[in-house]
């Protein structure tokens, strides 16, 4: 009840959900209520969370913030949401981010953009909360939902977290299922949380998480018990620090915060190690050859018959152009058209063939540099929040703001975001820890350590 109204009164200027569900949400607390009087609540019972919408919610309309899914009511649960259902958990809404999830800044959604409640106290200008998940961690740091669901598939959890002074994972690529998220790039594309604490995020995480068959790609590994390792301290862990995350441009107080970090982990009793990734210098430009030819491929579904909005058209394929054309935002049919453009014939072994294969390398390199270090600890991003609509007229620009969260999704390894300070400017900033594919408790550890 209490967060219900702080939505109704926070809702409007923040613009973090799309769609509220108050009569569900209350529906789930009650029975979240009984349950507890029962004795038989769930670990999340009553613990009021934010979907991203991208997560299909049986009854409850999923846009994927575009206008081509405007309509879209699906009949199924994703096995995420459902996962966070089974244990109790009540959903307030579904949370606003870029179309697709294809941004960095929220600022491409077809319902607008979302505004980062946190400001620089000099100006006092509107920052974007990062993206994709934007809308995610807006509301979680303006307290209208306790923790939310996210995705990442270039650094959509990581990013927004980072921005928005909160913990997030991306875990391991096949932790979660992705079954009933709406794909962007199947093979990069993971479900984590946002949260406010590293154990907030690891409690969410465990209830996620899990084998689905009918995600083919899920894992079929027991979940650990990620909570319990937030409590196992980071002594004797070797922690590699990379020397191609020094990026050109970087803030000093980046920088600062970096080492700072490093400093509170030797405190600890960790031990800290210059490490190379070699091939880093590749990620981004790989990424965006690889997630635009999968999304290209995944957005073909929307033709304006099986889904969502249709625009009649003379015949077919006018009704296909049509639908298309009005249905998808600027950003969409940039990385469709790069994506069909690096696939088609001609240019496929050019382009995709090449960024699969440097793909390799920089796996290679994690697997390598993982067999002296149990973790690595690097800056989330190489800027706090910026003003809304900075940045929009240059996308590689956008772009660059990814640089130090796509190497994890190229490789499959799990990353979390910790809030580690504020800059000169009163803004919070993230450091990312690294770990071995299916070893989040390690990274779970060392983030409760910074944090
Ligand atoms: N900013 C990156 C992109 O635009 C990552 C997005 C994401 O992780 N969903 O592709």
């Amino acid at each position: 009840g209490a967060y219900l109204g702080a939505i109704e009164a926070l809702n409007p200027k923040l613009n973090a959900y799309i769609t509220v569900t108050p009569e569900l949400a209350l529906r789930q607390a009650e029975a979240a209520d009984a349950a507890l009087a029962r004795g038989e609540g769930g670990p999340l019972a009553g613990i009021p969370l934010a979907i991203k919408d991208l997560f299909c919610t049986a009854g409850v309309r999923t846009t994927a913030a575009s206008n081509i899914l405007r309509p879209f009511v699906p009949p199924y649960e994703s096995t995420v949401t459902a996962n966070l259902l089974r244990d109790g958990a009540v959903f307030l809404g579904k949370a606003n981010l870029d179309e697709f999830a294809m941004g960095s800044s929220n600022m491409t959604s077809a319902f607008g953009p979302v505004t980062n409640p946190w400001t620089r106290p000099a100006d006092a200008a509107a920052l974007v909360p990062g993206g994709s998940s934007g809308g995610s961690a807006a509301a979680v740091a303006a307290r209208i939902a306790l923790g939310a669901t996210a995705t990442d598939t270039g650094g959509s959890i990581r990013q927004p977290a980072s921005f928005c002074g909160l913990a997030g994972i991306k875990p391991t690529y096949g932790r979660c299922s992705r079954w009933g998220i709406v794909a962007f790039a199947s093979s990069l594309d993971q479900a984590g949380p946002l949260a406010r604490t590293v154990e907030d995020c690891a409690i969410l995480l465990g209830s996620m998480a899990g084998h689905d068959p009918k995600d083919s790609t899920s894992a079929d590994r027991p979940v650990p018990d990620f909570a319990a390792a937030c409590r196992r301290g980071v002594k004797g862990l070797r922690i590699g620090v990379p020397r191609e995350y020094r990026s050109e441009g970087m803030p000093a107080e980046i920088e600062a915060l970096w080492q700072q970090g490093l400093q509170w982990l030797r405190d600890a009793g960790a031990e800290t190690v210059d490490v190379s990734l070699p091939h880093t210098k590749y990620g981004l430009a790989t990424y965006y050859i690889v997630a635009p030819a999968e999304a290209s491929s995944n957005l073909a579904r929307y033709d304006g018959v099986r889904f969502g909005a249709r625009v009649d058209g003379g015949d077919l394929i006018e009704t296909y152009e049509n639908t298309r054309a009005a249905g998808f935002g600027a950003e969409v049919r940039r990385r469709v058209l790069i994506g069909t453009y690096v696939l088609s014939a001609g240019y496929y072994d050019a382009y995709y063939l090449k960024a699969q294969k440097v793909r390799a390398l920089i796996l290679k390199d994690f697997t390598d540099v993982f067999r002296q270090v149990d973790a690595l600890v690097t800056p989330t991003a190489p800027s706090a929040a910026f003003a809304q609509g900075e940045r929009m007229d240059d996308p590689v620009k956008m772009y660059l703001n990814d640089v130090f969260t796509v190497p994890a999704n190229m490789s499959g390894i799990p990353g979390l975001s910790v809030p580690a300070g504020l800059d000169a400017d009163g803004l919070p900033l993230g450091l990312q820890v690294l770990g071995r594919p299916f070893d989040e408790e390690t990274v779970f550890a060392v983030g409760a350590a910074i944090e």
